[in-house]
């Protein structure tokens, strides 16, 4: 019998690569979105597989029928752009999106895997980021619904957890890049890549000395299975370690695009955190986890995409 996943979120960038890379390792997958600011198209090559789709708003009680040995729960909006033009939506998944999720991988008796972030340290104090470190963010800024909700959401999945005995994992995602982000996603790697690829100004914010650390979504993907199939039940980041400035990041996507583009400055969004880096310490010792696309060879794939969709 084929292992049965639940994934929420599924029509999202990284929902649907995990979707597809479970079903490529033989998993059954059972797909949930309301397309809010996920796109089906992500899923349309799936549709002869072992695969089915189901529109729904994960805020609400979710129906499945028959076993699930997975639950992810991956919806939820995740660009900064986005939430704060849906504050309420992003607060209410976090929240009543992540109890209904813990509801169904209690009823089936599954085992349950949160989307959390990095968003969790918010601006931080220590650096590089360790699990054990609790973060510093602003609750009533403009970025405190995202990060917040997921702080709740990893709150009630360590109460079910503890209190209901359900096995769940915590995954604190860091920028990720790779094909299938919106082209207006507002994120840093598909803004740079789709203004270098139209020869327009590349809007950098601030001085762009602050620091991202990027993933490609295949080392992602890779580190959150590891994680779903191990006994570990803490958080654990899941991210590249390599570290670079924004301005750092916008030069080589103009240089790798061959584009015309230059660096314009823009004001520095509210509470943007000033560095941000893994400590990957645990995901290497507990999952043998090691990140293995660098970041030119998932920029060219990452371009690839962005060329076809421009
Ligand atoms: N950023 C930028 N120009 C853009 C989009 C983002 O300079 O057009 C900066 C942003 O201020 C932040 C970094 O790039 O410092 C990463 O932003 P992103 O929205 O990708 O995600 P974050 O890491 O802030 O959640």
């Amino acid at each position: 019998m084929k292992k049965r996943v639940v994934i929420t979120g599924a029509a999202g960038f990284i929902g649907s690569h995990l979707s597809e890379t479970l079903l490529d390792r033989d998993y059954e997958v059972i797909g949930i979105d309301n397309l809010l600011t996920g796109d089906t198209a992500n899923l349309a090559h799936l549709v002869n597989r072992d695969f089915t789709f189901i529109k729904h708003d994960v805020t609400n009680y979710i129906y499945i029928e028959g076993p699930v040995d997975y639950v992810l729960h991956w919806a939820s909006p995740a660009s900064p752009i986005d939430y704060l033009e849906l504050p309420i939506p992003t607060l209410k998944v976090g929240a009543l999106g992540t109890h209904k999720a813990l509801g169904l991988a209690k009823a089936k008796k599954a085992t349950f895997v949160l989307a959390s972030t990095s968003e969790v340290y918010g601006d931080p104090l220590e650096h590089p980021q360790k699990e054990s470190y609790w973060g510093n963010v602003n609750p009533v800024g403009p970025r405190g619904v995202y990060d917040e909700a997921k702080r709740f959401a990893e709150a009630m999945t360590m109460a079910y957890h503890r209190y209901h005995g359900v096995d769940t994992k915590i995954v604190r995602i860091f920028n990720t890049y790779g094909p299938r982000m919106r082209l207006n996603d507002g994120r840093a790697v598909p803004a740079f890549m789709s203004q270098a690829l139209r020869n327009e100004d590349v809007t950098v914010f601030g001085d762009g000395s602050q620091t991202r650390s990027f993933t490609y979504i295949s080392d992602l993907v890779d580190g959150i299975i590891r994680l779903m199939l191990s006994k570990e039940n803490d958080p654990i980041n899941i991210g590249n370690p390599r570290e670079l400035t924004i301005k750092e990041i916008a030069e080589t996507i103009i240089a790798m695009t061959g584009s015309k583009s230059k660096v314009v400055y823009r004001p520095l969004p509210t509470d943007d955190p000033k560095v941000r880096k893994p400590d990957i310490t645990r995901a290497r010792t507990l999952l043998g986890f090691e990140p293995k696309v660098q970041l030119e060879e998932g920029l060219i794939q990452t371009i690839e995409y962005f060329r076809t969709k421009i």
